[in-house]
């Protein structure tokens, strides 16, 4: 049997696979500070700023913290019908704006009004597509009822 390891637990394994490496080199720059401190050579001076330096570098690697990825924002226009009411979602487009007249209804082929622009948040560029796709349907519902 094959075991199959689905992307979500391969990130969750990478991430602590990064997590034990700074931590050893944590306590490698901590453990030469300490040894150039007590068992370093003749300059006693020297060995203390060596040592110290290295301990300062393991806090700081302890210390560093991944810099929060950006949401990425999704602009959608949601288009109107004027006769039938029919709801269209799309992509925000340049030029977009309120009561701008834009496209046909698919349904009665009258001419569609923008009934409202809006930004979403998206966690992850991976899942954007599929992110966009629940919001568009959470958006028609919303408007239908
Ligand atoms: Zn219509």
């Amino acid at each position: 049997m094959i075991d199959e390891e689905d992307d979500e637990e391969i990130l969750k394994k990478k991430r602590s696979l990064k997590k034990i490496l700074k931590n050893l080199v944590f306590f490698g720059f901590i453990v030469i500070g300490v040894l150039f401190m007590y068992i370093g050579g003749p300059d006693q001076t020297l060995n203390l700023v060596i040592g110290f330096t290295f301990i300062c570098l393991g806090t700081t690697v302890i210390q560093m913290k991944k810099s929060p990825s950006d949401p990425i924002r999704q602009t959608l226009t949601i288009l109107k019908c004027k006769v039938c009411g029919a709801i269209k979602v799309r992509n925000y487009e340049s030029g977009d704006f309120v009561f701008k007249s834009a496209g046909v209804c698919d349904k009665c082929n009258e001419s569609m009004e923008i009934n409202q622009i809006y930004s979403v948040k998206l966690k992850k560029s991976k899942d954007k597509e599929k992110k966009l796709e629940k919001d568009k349907e959470k958006l028609k519902q919303t408007i239908e009822i």
